[in-house]
């Protein structure tokens, strides 16, 4: 759900994470006892706790869970000692895993163990995780893994945990593979911090986007329309349009310019870019059409960007471009990682790729930095950290040259170090083209989310051959960033419902104000005053609230807010209650008295009845 709240190496050569990866056992041995014919497939440790992504022989459910969490305690109060057992040769290896692992219960459950075995690669050493007590009835207990840790001593350690849920997961996370059983569960050192990690998560509960999304008329996802594709109703679309307004405004301030690219596109052009080579598992099914063409639905706009670039001739005093489309990507996630707004299928990237001069990169690079942090501002977040994730070097998933990737680690980290971020290096958490600086906040339950992403990137320009003139007429390679301040409006709009618990400031909320007429006789006053707030005007420039002839409705002919009037024939109790539930900010009710002096009663959502006042004076209220 959330990013690691720990930079990942320090987390990793802690004492919570060996606690954790011990628990994952003690976990698969419970349900290798309660469950024989089980097939353990991996168990690692992650934010909070663990999973064990198992093979069941028939399938469970959530109310499986107690069982196993009582089996793991009555396990763990045996005081069992972990050690590390380390196999002579693959041979002994492989005995091993189909002797003792399998605990007698048929060679057909080490299928996943082997598997992960011939992924070891020749000459890494093999080692077992092993666990073994006798139990009160004189019964030896035992339960032995491939794992090389590290762990903890004992399973007495094991203390303070929860199983949590259960999902489905392909092995590998390949679709193409058999979907295996994921058992989450959390674990920490003390009863206080599990207590306080299950607190959070029950206010987190009562935030949840998913909900609050549909209460408030934000956003739905329908099984008919598809897994992972968001339909946005009249308000959720409404915020996408206030947030993407903002960011655009900010953009053109800053010399982008808007470019809008279609939604699929020839797969010749992402053979070109390296995302069918690196990235096809998160791609769509491609289509072909009666005349062979392959199109493909685009998972990322960068080459459509480039396309643009690379239709003129370019200069080095075009340079820099800011080429900025609200685009709309699709990436085939699997279905049991999909989570609401924080991973669809389909979302809108704030997205923009600078085309830049190797003089010009720093400069631009801090000024993408700079427009997040007035992003984070403006969205009333405090904290935020960065995260660089760069390339593993032993990984294949990567394209370009070393050479190239070291010229943009090093931009990131000097860009970085200049402007005083602070910022955790994360090896293996590259682009496949290049390094990227992750923007990470935290909400207002302390929790921390992966929101925006900034990119350097040596490698596509030189894929793609792009150049630009020289100052001394020759070809020069320009450098791309690739930047996302928001992210994608869906997962931002997700992260600000959690983080407003709904109740969104005023300049964002899908509506400002409610006007509630008091009785249907002030109908046409509420009417005028919803007008007159909303800024509309005749072909005269007139204020309509002064041609029904309510004056004095004057307002600064700018204030162009979000006003709905209520008049439902509802008690004006209920009418209140329910704007309240709505989140509106502002309620403005208005009766006989109001029409007489020209006011409006002012209710706000946090400070309650502010008595009444006219509607300039209102405006001023809400800092209009
Ligand atoms: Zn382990
Ligand atoms: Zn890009």
């Amino acid at each position: 759900m959330s990013a690691p709240v720990q930079e990942k190496q320090a987390y990793e050569q802690s004492g919570l994470y060996r606690l954790r990866h011990s628990a994952a056992h003690l976990m698969a041995q419970a349900v290798t006892e309660l469950f024989p014919g089980s097939k353990l497939s991996i168990g690692p440790p992650i934010e909070n706790g663990f999973y064990y992504d198992i093979d069941f022989p028939s399938t469970i459910k959530e109310e499986d869970l107690p069982k196993i969490d009582q089996r793991m305690r009555e396990l763990a109060k045996l005081d069992m000692p972990i050690v590390r057992r380390v196999a002579k040769d693959r041979v002994d290896a492989k005995r091993i895993i189909l002797e003792e692992c399998t605990l007698g219960q048929g060679d057909a459950t080490a299928l996943y163990k082997l598997e992960l075995l011939d992924a070891i690669p020749e000459g890494d050493e093999i080692s077992f995780f092993e666990q073994r007590a006798t139990d009160k009835q004189g019964k030896e207990r035992v339960f032995i893994d491939l794992c090389r840790g590290p762990h903890i001593e004992s399973t007495k350690e094991i203390k303070h945990f929860k199983l949590m849920s259960i999902a489905g997961a392909y092995w590998r996370g390949d679709v193409k593979n058999k979907q295996l059983t994921r058992i989450y569960g959390v674990a920490f050192d003390t009863k206080e911090e599990l207590e306080h990690y299950l607190n959070m998560l029950e206010e987190a509960k009562k935030r949840d986007h998913r909900v609050l999304g549909r209460e408030l008329g934000l956003f739905m996802f329908s099984p008919v329309v598809g897994q992972g594709l968001a339909l946005w109703l009249p308000k959720g679309a409404v915020l996408r349009d206030v947030l993407s307004d903002y960011m655009k405004d900010e953009q053109t301030k800053r010399g982008y310019l808007p470019v809008v690219t279609p939604h699929i596109g020839n797969a010749k052009l992402y053979e070109k870019s390296g995302h069918i080579i690196t990235y096809k598992e998160k791609m769509f099914p491609f289509m072909e059409d009666e005349e062979k063409e392959t199109f493909i639905l685009k998972p990322m706009n960068c080459p459509f960007h480039i396309e643009i670039y690379q239709s003129a001739l370019r200069s080095y005093r075009d340079l820099p471009i800011r080429y900025a489309e609200f685009g709309t990507v699709y990436r085939y996630e699997q279905s049991g990682e999909l989570a609401g707004m924080l991973r669809v299928r389909g979302f809108t990237q704030d997205d923009a790729h600078l085309f830049v001069r190797e003089d010009q990169l720093l400069e631009e690079f801090k000024g993408v930095v700079d427009l997040i942090q007035v992003t984070r501002d403006r969205l009333g977040l405090n904290e935020m950290r960065f995260r660089l994730g760069t390339r593993d070097p032993n990984s294949d998933k990567y394209v370009g040259h070393p050479d190239n990737w070291k010229l943009a680690e090093d931009a990131i980290a000097r860009a970085c170090d200049e402007m005083g971020l602070d910022y955790d290096v994360s090896v293996g958490d590259a682009a496949f083209y290049g390094p990227k600086l992750d923007v990470i906040v935290k909400d207002a339950l302390g929790r921390a989310w992966q929101m925006g992403t900034v990119q350097v990137d040596y490698n596509l320009p030189e894929r793609f051959e792009l150049e630009y003139i020289g100052e001394d007429g020759k070809p020069h390679r320009p450098i791309m960033i690739h930047r996302a301040p928001f992210g994608s409006l869906e997962r931002m709009i997700g992260f600000l419902t959690e983080h407003y618990a709904g109740a969104f400031p005023f300049w964002m909320a899908p509506v400002q104000v409610a006007v509630l007429p008091i009785a249907d006789r002030h109908n046409d006053y509420a009417e005028a005053i919803a007008t007159a707030l909303r800024g509309f005007k005749d072909k005269d420039a007139k204020l309509t609230g002064e041609m029904t002839g309510f004056a004095p409705i004057a307002v600064k002919p700018s204030s162009n807010l979000r006003v709905q009037v209520d008049d439902r024939r509802e008690t004006l109790g209920k009418k209140i209650r329910e704007n309240q539930r709505m989140k509106v900010p502002y309620m403005l009710i208005v009766g006989d008295n109001d029409i007489e002096a020209g006011t409006v009663g002012v209710r706000s959502r946090e400070d309650g009845d502010l008595g009444a006042m006219t509607l300039q004076g209102f405006l001023e209220r809400a800092g209009y």
